[in-house]
């Protein structure tokens, strides 16, 4: 499409990638995010194969494969670290591209980093936090406060996209009533330690059943042959209030020591790691319920402010990517920006308010519970509590679901073609 411009609100993994699909594709795109100095925050997330090849065709795919870990094996096990069920991931699954498990903060830096070289400076503006939009006729004027000044900034565009994450305010501008995210009375605490590498150093772990759970994973090499270990201990928490979500509150090492401190396994030790951990962070585990479009004419949204779910399976970045190639395909094959916008709604929505619903109920975890269910003091072999039917049923239903199967993945056409190929 001819001279469009997209404004972003959101400097995230889905912001910034969305920056990066609409340079390739040869739309001007501005991103304004509210946080001033952006520092590596976070601990670990993981990129489907999906994901990283849509990162890959976008240059990065080098600058992964340095960052993060290839995941070859995610497995479940029973709360005594039994296992449950071993499923190959990434390479070793037959994706062409791999899993990343990968410190999200650095991600993070990684993309901006691309994104100011290739936008340019002036076109990723920190520190500027959105704070309302109006459509007039074939144009967007948004809002932005100055978080330092408190002074109004005014900018306009063809297309505004909210990218600003679970707490959206172009989100609230749309559904003003629909208040606090949906709390499911668990909390996660989450940390990172280097440790000596576990179950031979590109697996992901996920132990223990809906109540109670760990899930660890390896993101980057450390020094001394360790590795950083990505640690997440869950628990309900029937009695607890809703807490505001804040991905940088600290949690004290004895609340979690109180739950998980006999968390020992022979491949794992769980206090240990715990123990190691310079900070641990708690983050309530937060959703909120679909809605019945993303796109209003000029404004639509994208990533976690579109389909904040569950974090159950590692997709809500994963997605975020998808999200920003399909709203970039839609906007460069038309030329009538909120018929793109419609598109982009059709092609993505239905899926992502079906995993926000599916994750409610564990997705492909729920192996973990129905072994919890029928052996809880643990088993002498797991054919005998579940069939290899019911295990391949469970995980082959989510990845079908989420567009994540082999064959989708490795056959599907590009989402963009640079727009030098584009125009060719
Ligand atoms: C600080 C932080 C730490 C995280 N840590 C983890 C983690 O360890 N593991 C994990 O799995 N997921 C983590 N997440 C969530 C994960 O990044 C997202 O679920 C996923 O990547 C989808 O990304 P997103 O870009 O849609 O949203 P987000 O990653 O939440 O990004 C949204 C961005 O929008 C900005 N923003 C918010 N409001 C406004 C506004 N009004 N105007 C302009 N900008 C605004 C935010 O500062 C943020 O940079 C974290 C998110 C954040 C913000």
């Amino acid at each position: 499409m001819k001279n469009l411009r997209v404004i972003v609100a959101g400097g995230g993994i889905g912001g910034l990638s969305l920056a990066l699909s609409l340079h390739q594709a040869g739309i001007a795109v501005r991103v304004y995010e509210a946080v001033r100095d952006p520092s590596p925050l976070g601990v670990g997330i993981n990129l489907q194969p999906t994901a990283v090849r849509e990162l890959t065709e976008l240059g990065l795919g080098d600058a992964l494969a340095e960052t993060g870990i290839a995941t070859r094996r995610l497995n479940l096990c029973n709360k005594f670290g039994q296992l449950i069920h071993d499923e190959r991931r990434g390479l070793e699954a037959g994706y062409r591209w791999p899993q990343y498990s990968i410190h999200r903060g650095e991600l993070q830096l990684l993309l901006l980093r691309s994104v100011r070289a290739r936008i340019g400076d002036d076109n990723f503006r920190s520190g500027l936090k959105l704070t309302g939009f109006e459509q007039h006729g074939d144009r967007v004027r948004v809002s932005f406060a100055d978080r330092r000044s408190g002074s109004q900034r005014i900018d306009e565009a063809d297309v505004l996209v909210g990218a600003d994450g679970i707490h959206s305010a172009v989100r609230h501008q749309l559904y003003p009533a629909e208040g606090a995210p949906r709390f499911a009375q668990q909390m996660l605490w989450r940390a990172a330690a280097e440790a000596e590498p576990f179950l031979g150093g590109q697996t992901m772990v996920i132990a223990g059943h809906f109540h109670q759970r760990i899930i660890v994973y390896p993101i980057g090499k450390a020094r001394n042959g360790k590795t950083l270990i990505n640690w997440i201990c869950q628990k309900t928490v029937p009695d607890r209030a809703p807490p505001r979500e804040d991905w940088n509150r600290r949690v004290a090492k004895e609340d979690v020591v109180a739950a998980f401190g006999h968390w020992k396994f022979p491949w794992l030790d769980l206090p240990a790691l715990i123990a190691q951990s310079p900070d641990i962070y708690e983050f309530p585990l937060v959703d909120r319920d679909p809605v019945a479009a993303w796109s209003f004419g000029r404004v639509t949204l994208l990533g976690d402010a579109a389909h904040p779910m569950q974090p159950i399976g590692g997709q809500a970045g994963s997605q975020a990517i998808l999200d920003a190639r399909a709203l970039t395909r839609a906007l460069s094959e038309t030329d009538d920006p909120a018929a793109a916008l419609v598109r982009y709604d059709g092609e993505r929505r239905p899926a992502m308010n079906d995993i926000i619903l599916r994750n409610r109920n564990l997705g492909p975890e729920a192996a973990m519970q129905l072994a919890e269910e029928r052996a809880p003091n643990g088993f002498a072999c797991i054919d005998d509590v579940i069939s290899r039917h019911e295990l391949d049923a469970i995980a082959g239903s989510f990845a079908a679901a989420a567009g994540l199967d082999v064959e989708t993945v490795n056959t599907r056409p590009s989402y963009v073609l640079p727009a030098a190929r584009a125009r060719a």
